[in-house]
């Protein structure tokens, strides 16, 4: 399941994982954990060599009951600090370096194993799992995604998360490794006009063909 932010990614997978007994990975965790841990370490986010030269070291371990997915870093609880706006203002500069994306994507392959499992993030269909036996792309409009992220984030205003994400898809979908882009064989699924459990039920669909 790829897409941008607020496309709906999370509450559609964690349904779909739900309704079919599956396992659930968000990527995207994978990446704010790893965020969180330079912050931490006070690693220089405007120098991709040093992001490079470190991104061995922190233990990320996600959790994949899609009822209840934790993230650990160095077995800390990060699930909260994650979400915060230090993360999310930064994760897409440390996401951009190769180096961590080689990491964070074996470490995604190790979980994913044979499969029976929902992965959402933003190269899962086109780096991660190629071969998946069903692959959506899920999209909908700036101001769908803008409110449904303000609404989940306390205090912010829609106009402010609709200038955040813009600007964290421009890096996402232009930086030079592995880009957000819609997978071959992806079935693009806007949702801008639809309700999380129609969302659910056209993927469940999907699947079952
Ligand atoms: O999905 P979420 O918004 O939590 O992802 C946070 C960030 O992690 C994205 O904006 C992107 O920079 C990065 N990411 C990525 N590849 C993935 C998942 C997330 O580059 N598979």
């Amino acid at each position: 399941m790829d897409g941008p932010s607020g496309s709906g990614k999370s509450s559609v997978s964690r349904g779909v994982a739900r309704a079919l007994g599956l396992r659930y990975l968000d990527t995207g965790a994978m990446y704010r954990a790893m965020t969180w841990w330079m912050l931490r370490e006070g690693v220089d986010l405007g120098d991709p060599a040093a992001i490079a030269a470190r991104c061995a070291e922190p233990s990320i371990e996600p959790g994949t009951d899609p009822d209840g997915p934790t993230i650990h870093v160095d077995g800390v609880d990060v699930g909260g600090p994650i979400r915060e706006a230090d993360v999310t203002g930064a994760v897409s500069v440390v996401a951009a370096v190769p180096e961590v994306r080689v990491r964070l994507v074996a470490l995604q392959r190790e979980i994913i194993g044979a499969g029976g499992i929902v992965v959402e993030g933003r190269d899962i269909g086109t780096v991660v799992c190629p071969d998946a036996s069903v692959k959506v792309y899920l999209t909908a409009s700036p101001e769908a995604r803008a409110r449904r992220r303000s609404a989940e984030v306390a205090g912010s205003t829609v106009e402010a998360q609709q200038e955040a994400m813009a600007r964290r898809d421009t890096l996402d979908s232009t930086r030079k490794t592995d880009p957000l882009s819609m997978a071959a064989g992806a079935v693009e699924l806007d949702t801008t006009a639809l309700t999380l459990d129609e969302v659910i039920a056209e993927v469940l669909r999907l699947v079952a063909d």
